[in-house]
């Protein structure tokens, strides 16, 4: 990425439907000029309060405000140090804060940024907000939400949705700004950047209600203002048990084939869960074996020397040539761990992906979109609300002629149009009436 002015970037943030209060907060700071772009990059931010409703949505504002201007202040000593800055400070605010009230007491919230750079995207990230990248038909998470769950499931060398299928709630987190004076932050980068990659932030509240496949086709599908808003009313018809917020950028340009070819390859690698301990477990202490060998070959000599049998030299001395042999394997192993060791701190090691999920527009998405439009229309036409008739029919048109002609990502762009004029639909009659659920990308039951 070369140029400050090839980004697209949009958010949107919603109170959701079972919720009074929107707690969530998200900023979005482009920079302004190429100067700004070398100096401190775009800054994106989400943050998802909690405690008491007025509670929340104070950590939440502090976090947006404070993060994003310590960042930028801080930025010439790079980003590694500006963003563990910004978040040290914006949590002893508002934990000070915290302290003056005692309405306030224990206060807390999420805070993911992110901050594209020439040398690559970094991720500053407390709590379960989290941070992807959707490139290639794939999208990735670049967070570790920093729930019980999650640090179950690391601890354990599983999967998280392992233990999610086993029972373990989703929704306990184990870090956010504010309630302690110290907090652990995470700060990773620099994941590399290439045109047409498209970076989104989102609170629980999306991620909750809507997979990591959704999100992937639809971000990766429309323009970023559109993909919010779809993303936030996707979710309230979900369900919309939370606020939920969105946001988007996206560089400008088209990816490569090759590039293309390379994110499809990346998808199919390894897990990061099980990668720690299956390089343990290729291991093998050669050294310790010889050593073992040498003592019980020593033993044997001994007893074969006490009753005076022939052949005890010969076994003393292959215990003395085991021993000797297991000492030298075991010194060059250490010598050669303690290399391999610096040599890790010295080339950086590439930043975790922690979920890698595919998310193609192809035909089964398409049908599941189309028959989640179908019912959605035949509720909005049965409950005889308002929507914008001429316009749904025009996409839906396009897309049914578009999926004939084998253009699946047109096609899925149109569907997507037709389906947020009648979530635009509902939305006018939030709180009117109860809430449906087409739930578009679920197995049949
Ligand atoms: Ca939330």
């Amino acid at each position: 990425m070369s140029g400050f002015e090839e980004i697209d970037c949009a958010s949107q943030t919603d109170v959701g439907v079972r919720r009074s209060h929107n707690q969530d907060a998200r900023v979005l700071m482009p920079a302004g000029d190429p100067e700004q772009w070398q100096q401190r990059g775009h800054v994106v931010l989400v943050a998802d309060g909690m405690g008491g409703h007025a509670v929340g949505e104070l950590a939440s504002k502090l976090a947006v405000d404070n993060i994003p201007h310590v960042y930028s202040k801080h930025a010439a000593e790079g980003p590694l140090i500006a963003l563990r800055r910004a978040f040290v400070e914006a949590n002893l605010t508002i934990h000070n804060r915290g302290r003056q009230n005692r309405e306030f007491h224990g206060m807390g919230t999420t805070a993911t940024a992110l901050v594209l750079r020439p040398e690559g995207a970094w991720i500053g990230h407390v709590g379960d907000s989290r941070a992807y990248r959707i490139r290639g038909g794939a999208i990735e998470q670049l967070s570790f939400d920093h729930s019980w769950l999650w640090e179950l499931a690391r601890h354990r060398g599983v999967t998280p949705e392992e233990l999610e299928r086993q029972g373990v709630p989703t929704n306990r987190i184990t870090r956010s700004l504010g309630p302690e004076p110290l907090v652990q932050v995470d700060v990773e980068g620099p994941h590399p950047i290439l045109p047409g990659d498209t970076f989104l932030l989102c609170s629980d509240g999306l991620s909750g209600e809507v997979t990591d496949r959704e999100i992937g086709a639809v971000a990766g599908a429309l323009p970023p203002a559109e993909a919010c808003r779809f993303l936030v009313l996707l979710a309230n018809l979900q369900g919309g048990r939370d606020n939920v917020t969105v946001a988007i950028a996206r560089v400008r340009g088209e990816l490569p084939a090759e590039g293309l070819n390379g994110a499809l390859d990346a998808a199919a690698s390894p897990s990061p869960w099980a990668s720690r301990a299956r390089a343990a477990a290729g291991r093998i202490p050669w050294g310790l074996a010889l050593l073992l060998l040498g003592i019980a070959l020593a033993i044997g000599a001994i007893a074969l020397g006490s009753t005076h049998r022939p052949g005890a030299l010969l076994v003393f001395i292959s215990a003395g040539v085991s021993l000797l042999t297991g000492l030298l394997v075991l010194l060059l192993q250490s010598l050669r761990e303690g290399g391999a060791d610096q040599a890790d701190e010295e080339t950086p090691r590439p930043p975790p992906i922690y979920r890698r999920t595919l998310c193609p527009t192809d035909e089964p998405l398409l049908e599941r979109l189309a028959r989640a439009t179908a019912t959605l229309h035949a509720d909005v036409e049965a409950r005889g609300w308002h929507y914008e008739a001429p316009t749904y029919h025009e996409q839906l048109a396009q897309a049914t002629r578009l999926r004939a002609l084998g253009q699946l990502p047109d096609a899925f762009r149109a569907q997507c149009r037709a389906m947020l004029v009648l979530m635009e639909a509902v939305h006018l009659q939030r709180g009117k009436e109860e809430a449906f659920n087409p739930l578009w990308d679920r197995p049949a039951p």
